[in-house]
């Protein structure tokens, strides 16, 4: 088998964001299983993604600088996939500091009430036990396990941190089409992640989709874990049709999200295969206004 149909997966997350291994550890991974290329996608961050170029660079594995932006479409949290991004473009810089303010101050305003109401979590023991993270909502659940207040990650979302449960509170996103702009103005192809995830019935994912194309976005992410097959068949149908780029990854998180497997999904269900990667490359804009 040539290269071309050899298996990638190009959406990884680190301890740069919520995922457990840190990006040196994704890459050896990644190495270990044979993969000869991989995008490192932290939330709303590219700080780890030079460790991870390099690390790749020793290793043999090519490592796509790359970022997931959260973003809103009518209240819903819509993941934006950058590939390709200058992660010191100044495109790129105060957006990332402004989420991360936002976070941050979504995160204070958590441990308040969770002080007030006598759990004993603060600011100062999360950013202690996750020192270089994006600190959100799964830190909050380890750190409730860890406690005894929740048997299980689940159980803390399910009891306090969930939409709808008594501890979740929003946090201010920027709008999806300035998360695509902002991809493309720091030199990156912007794919919409997941489309599935966001609940929307069939049509609507026609809709969103159109919609999202309409603002710039350039690839669906058409192989991703919790996809069905048909899910899959459908959006790559999608992307066929409508001329756009097709990616795909595994959400890998390390054991924070146990079922899920570099390279291969759930039971083995993914399969993206090297070829998607020239193709993405090849919608790079050289000079984005
Ligand atoms: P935040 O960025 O703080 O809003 O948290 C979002 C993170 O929480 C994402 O990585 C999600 O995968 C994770 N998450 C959301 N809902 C759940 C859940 N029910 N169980 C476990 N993780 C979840
Ligand atoms: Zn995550
Ligand atoms: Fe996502
Ligand atoms: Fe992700």
């Amino acid at each position: 088998m040539g290269i071309l149909s050899s298996r990638i997966d190009l959406h990884l997350h680190s301890t740069a964001s919520d995922g457990v291994d840190s990006p040196e550890t994704v890459v050896r991974q990644a190495a270990a299983l044979g993969l000869p290329a991989i995008a490192l996608t932290d939330h709303d961050t590219v700080d780890g993604v030079a460790r991870a170029v390099e690390a790749g660079s020793r290793l043999g594995v090519e490592v796509v600088p790359g970022i997931e932006v959260s973003s809103d479409y009518r209240d819903n949290n819509i993941h934006v996939l950058g590939y390709f991004v200058d992660p010191d473009s100044p495109a790129l810089r105060p957006v990332l500091d402004w989420a991360a303010a936002e976070r941050d101050d979504r995160n204070r305003r958590l441990c308040a009430m969770l002080a007030a109401d006598g759990f004993d979590i603060s600011m100062e023991e999360l950013l202690s036990e996750y020192p270089a993270a994006v600190l959100g909502r799964p830190h909050f659940a380890e750190l409730m396990v860890r406690k005894g207040y929740v048997s299980s990650v689940a159980e803390g979302f399910d009891r306090y941190l969930e939409v709808g449960r008594p501890y979740f509170l929003p946090r201010r996103r920027i709008s999806l089409a300035d998360a695509i702009k902002t991809i493309r103005l720091a030199g990156g192809v912007a794919a919409l992640a997941h489309p599935f995830e966001y609940k929307y019935p069939e049509n609507e994912v026609v809709e969103f989709i159109e919609y999202a194309m309409g603002l710039g976005v350039q690839a669906l992410e058409c192989y991703y874990s919790n996809h069905s097959p048909g899910q899959q068949a459908w959006l790559l149908a999608r992307a066929e049709k409508y001329g756009l780029g097709i990616s795909g990854g595994s959400d890998y998180h390390g054991v924070r999200k146990p079922h899920i497997h570099m390279g291969t999904g759930i039971d083995g269900n993914l399969r993206v295969p090297y070829s998607v990667l020239p193709a993405l490359k090849a919608l790079i804009q050289k000079h984005p206004e």
